[in-house]
C-alpha cells in the first residue's frame, strides 16, 4: 500500500526560512541569495519526502503565503518581482491578514474586485521541472474563492470563470493535487452544485485530479463521489463522520482513496493498530487505499528529536518527521510487520502526569462553582463607587513595545547569563517607568506592560505543572513569526503565584487602578497541542481553577481588577456550526468557572481580538464578564452593527486605534469610532482603549497614538457630560 504524504513544514530545522526571509528584508542579503537559501529549504523537504514516502506534491513551498501565491497566480495581484509581492505580505500594500479554518495559521486574504482573471504564473511548475518529481500542488478553486473577499458574495460565475483558469494551469501536468478543505464546511446546496460543475470544468483538462479535504468530514460525500477525480483524501483523525459517510454512501471503487489517518494538528503518536484496523473496513469499500496524514503536517514542528522532555512525555510524541515514519510504521503492519509499530507504540497509553487532588476538584464541580455570586446589576453599582472611574474611562490591552534591550535582557536570564535578581530588577524598572509613562499621559486605568512575558501562552505554560514547552518546537503562526506551542500532558496546577509579583509591584508604584492580566483557558488550549486522554472541557477547568487561585492572589493585594484575554474564543469554535454549541457550552463555562470566585468588588475584564463578532454574541454574554474590550479600528467600528439587534448592557471598550499598523492613532478618526458606537451603546457602558497588545508596536508610534486617545476622549466627554 503506498504512502502519501503533503504539508510538510517549511520553517526549517534551524528556523532557517525565517533567518532568510528577514535577513532580506533588513537588506542583509541580495535577492538572489534569497531565492537561493529558499530553494535549498525546499529542496530539504522535497528530499525529506522523498526518502520517506512513495507520493507527495511538489510546489507548495511559498515565501510568504499559499492563498497570497494563489491570487498572484490568478493575475489577482500583479506581482513582476519579489519586492512587490513582500509589499502585498507586509507594506503599504499588505493584505488583510485573518485566521485559516480554526487554526492559529493566519492567511492572507485576496480581495476579488473583478471576475477578470488571468493565468500569470504557474507555481508548481518551476519546482516541478526542477525537481522532476511530486505532485503539482494547488489549493482548489472553490477553497480559493471562498476564503477571500469577493465583489460578489457566492458567485457561481466567478467561480465557473476561475475554474476556467485552473483548467489551464493544470492542464500542463499528467497529475495534480489539489488542497480543498472548505469542502469540510457547512456548505449549501447550492455551493455544492457550484463545486459540481466548476469540477467539470476542470475535467477538461484531462489531468488526473488529487483532491485533499482535511479538519474535518465532508458532509457531501456521496456527491463527491461524482466528482470526475482519481483520488480524494478524506481526514479520519478530525472527520470522525467520513468513517460513517462511506458506510452509508459507499465509495466509487474507480477512485483511489487516501486516508487521512496519522493527525496533521496534535502530537500524539498514532495507534498503529487503530489505523490498520481502520483501513482494514475501508478495504471493504474501496480496491485502491493510500496511507496519508490528516491535515497538513505544517500545523506540526520538524523533530522531536531535537528536544529535551522528560522521558515518558519523549515517548508519547510524533512531530512532522516522526509523522513520515508512521506512515511507513501503518504500511509495514498491513504487511504483517507488526515489531516496530508495538515498539513505537508501547508508551502510548501511559498515564503520565496524573494528579489526584486535581482530577477530585473538577469532579466535585457543582453548578454554582460556574456563577458569581452577585449579578452583574449589583456588581456594576459596587464598581461605581469603589473604582470611581470617570465617563470614558482609558486603559490598554496589557502589553507595551517590546524592544530589544528587553529581549535580550531575557535571553541572558534564560542563559543564565544573568541572576534572578538582577532581571528582576531590569523588569521592575521597566514597570516603573512605564507606570509614570501612563500617569503622565492620563490613562485611567494602568497596566503594567507585561515586559517579563515572550509570549501571552507560552508564558504561562512555563509557570503551570501538567505542560510541557518544547526548545525547537516552533511553528509558523503568519508569514515568518513562529511560535513554540506548549504540550498538556498531565492534570494542571498552579504550584504558585505566576503573576502576582509584577502586578503588585506596579500597584505600589500608583494611587491609580493597576489590571491583573492573565490568559484565559480557551486561548491557552487554542494556541496549545493538548491532551486527548481526558475530554478537552475538563483540561479548560483545570486551567480555570488555576485562574480562580490567582485572582484570589490578586485581590489579597489589593488589586481591583483583573483582565482575562481569550482572544481565541471565536477561532477555536469548529469549522461545522451544528458543533458550536458543545464547543460553547465549555468555552463559556470555562470562563465562568475562572471568575466564580472572585469578589463581587473585583472588576473583571475580557479581551478578544475581532473576528466575526457578530455570530458569537449571543456566546459572549453569558461569559458574566463585567467589561470586554474588542478589535474595531480595522473595520472603521464596523463591528457596531452586531450590537444593534442585542440588548448588551454590559461595559464595553471598542478599539480605537489599529495597532496592526504603524501609522499613529489620530484624534479624528478616534472620535469618529466612538461616536458611532455612542448611536448603539450606552455613553455610561463605553470605555476608550486600542484594539490589542503594543507589543509589535515601537515607542514612537506609542506615545503620540495614547497622547491622541486621550486627548479624543477628553473631548468626547466635553460632548457627552452636557
Ligand atoms: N494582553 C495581551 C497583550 O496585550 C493580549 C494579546 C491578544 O489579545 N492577542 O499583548
Ligand atoms: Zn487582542
Amino acid at each position: 500500500m503506498k504512502t502519501y504524504a503533503y504539508g510538510y513544514p517549511r520553517l526549517g530545522r534551524g528556523r532557517e526560512f525565517k533567518k532568510i526571509i528577514e535577513s532580506f528584508w533588513n537588506g542583509k542579503i541580495s535577492k538572489r541569495e534569497l531565492k537561493k537559501g529558499l530553494g535549498k529549504l525546499e529542496e530539504e523537504i522535497i528530499y525529506t519526502y522523498s526518502k520517506n514516502v512513495d507520493l507527495f506534491p511538489v510546489g507548495e513551498f511559498t515565501y510568504y503565503d499559499n492563498m497570497l501565491d494563489t491570487a498572484v497566480m490568478l493575475g489577482v495581484y500583479n506581482c513582476p518581482e519579489v519586492n512587490f509581492y513582500f509589499d502585498l505580505c507586509r507594506g503599504k500594500s499588505a493584505l488583510d491578514m485573518t485566521k485559516w479554518f480554526n487554526t492559529n495559521y493566519h492567511y492572507l486574504v485576496p480581495e476579488i474586485k473583478s471576475s477578470k482573471f488571468k493565468v500569470s504564473w504557474n507555481k508548481p511548475l518551476k519546482s516541478y521541472k526542477k525537481f522532476k518529481k511530486g505532485t503539482p500542488y494547488f489549493i482548489g478553486p472553490f477553497t480559493f474563492l471562498k476564503l477571500s473577499k469577493c465583489y460578489k458574495k457566492n458567485s457561481e460565475k466567478i467561480l465557473l470563470k476561475l475554474a476556467g483558469k485552473y483548467t489551464e494551469l493544470i492542464s500542463r501536468f499528467n497529475r495534480v493535487h489539489i488542497d480543498e478543505p472548505a469542502f469540510c464546511m457547512e456548505l449549501s446546496k447550492k455551493e455544492i452544485q457550484s463545486i459540481k460543475k466548476c469540477y467539470k470544468i476542470l475535467e477538461k483538462s484531462g489531468t488526473d485530479i488529487y483532491l485533499f479535504t482535511y479538519y474535518d468530514s465532508v458532509d457531501f460525500l456521496d456527491e463527491l463521489l461524482k466528482l470526475d477525480v482519481k483520488a480524494i483524501g478524506l481526514d479520519f483523525v478530525h472527520g470522525e463522520e467520513n468513517i460513517k459517510l462511506i458506510k452509508k454512501y459507499g465509495w466509487d471503487r474507480k477512485k483511489i482513496l487516501i486516508t487521512g489517518l496519522v493527525d496533521g494538528r496534535n502530537v500524539w503518536r498514532t495507534d498503529i493498530k487503530k489505523a490498520v484496523s481502520t483501513i482494514k473496513t475501508l478495504k471493504k469499500y474501496a480496491d485502491e487505499i493510500f496511507i496519508s496524514n490528516a491535515g497538513p503536517l505544517w500545523h506540526l514542528p520538524i523533530t522531536i528529536k531535537s528536544e529535551k522532555l522528560p522521558a515518558k512525555l519523549g515517548v508519547k510524541l510524533a512531530f512532522a518527521e516522526e509523522r513520515l515514519y508512521e506512515l511507513n510504521l501503518i504500511a509495514k503492519t498491513l504487511n504483517d510487520e507488526t515489531k516496530k509499530a508495538a515498539q513505537w507504540c508501547k508508551g502510548i497509553n501511559s498515564s503520565f502526569g496524573k494528579n489526584e487532588t486535581v482530577r477530585r476538584k473538577i469532579k466535585n464541580l457543582k453548578k454554582n462553582d460556574f456563577k458569581r455570586i452577585v449579578p452583574f446589576s449589583i456588581r456594576k453599582k459596587i464598581h461605581k463607587k469603589l473604582l470611581n472611574l470617570p465617563l470614558f474611562p482609558t486603559t490598554t490591552i496589557g502589553s507595551f513595545p517590546q524592544t530589544d534591550d528587553v529581549r535580550k535582557m531575557r535571553a541572558l536570564y534564560n542563559r543564565k547569563e544573568i541572576s534572578s535578581p538582577e532581571y528582576k530588577k531590569f523588569i521592575r524598572n521597566k514597570i516603573k517607568e512605564l507606570v509614570r509613562l501612563q500617569e503622565d499621559i492620563g490613562l485611567d486605568v494602568l497596566v503594567h506592560g507585561e515586559f517579563e512575558r515572550t509570549d501571552m501562552v507560552e508564558f504561562f505554560a512555563k509557570k503551570l505543572s501538567g505542560i510541557a514547552t518544547t526548545k525547537n518546537g516552533w511553528i509558523i503562526s503568519y508569514g515568518t513569526r513562529g511560535y513554540r506551542p506548549p504540550i498538556f500532558y498531565g492534570d494542571i496546577s498552579r504550584p504558585k503565584p505566576m503573576t502576582v509579583d509584577e502586578i503588585a509591584f506596579a500597584q505600589s508604584q500608583t494611587k491609580k487602578i493597576v489590571k491583573g492580566m492573565l490568559t484565559g483557558p480557551v486561548t491557552m488550549i487554542a494556541w496549545s497541542y493538548i491532551r486527548e486522554d481526558i475530554p478537552t472541557n475538563e483540561v479548560a477547568y483545570q486551567l480555570s481553577l488555576c485562574i480562580q487561585e490567582e485572582i484570589k492572589d490578586y485581590e489579597k493585594k489589593g488589586i481591583k481588577i483583573v483582565q482575562i484575554d481569550e482572544p481565541a474564543f471565536r477561532e477555536k469554535a469548529p469549522i461545522k456550526k451544528r458543533h458550536w454549541k458543545k464547543y460553547f457550552d465549555w468555552a463559556v463555562k470555562s470562563f465562568r468557572l475562572s471568575i466564580s470566585k472572585a469578589k463581587p468588588e473585583t472588576q473583571i475584564h475580557s479581551h478578544m481580538c475581532y473576528s466575526e463578532f457578530h455570530t458569537i454574541i449571543k456566546q459572549i454574554m453569558e461569559m458574566d464578564f463585567d467589561v470586554i474590550s474588542i478589535e474595531a479600528a480595522r473595520s472603521h467600528g464596523d463591528i457596531i452593527n452586531a450590537f444593534e439587534n442585542v440588548k448588551f448592557n454590559r461595559q464595553i471598550g471598542l478599539g480605537v486605534w489599529d495597532i496592526h499598523s504603524p501609522a499613529i492613532a489620530e484624534v479624528p478618526k478616534i472620535k469618529k469610532i466612538v461616536r458611532r458606537a455612542l448611536a448603539i451603546l450606552a455613553k455610561e457602558n463605553f470605555w476608550i482603549n486600542p484594539d490589542c497588545g503594543l507589543k509589535t508596536r515601537k515607542w514612537e508610534e506609542t506615545i503620540p497614538s495614547l497622547k491622541n486617545l486621550i486627548k479624543a476622549t477628553k473631548s468626547l466627554r466635553e460632548i457627552y457630560s452636557k
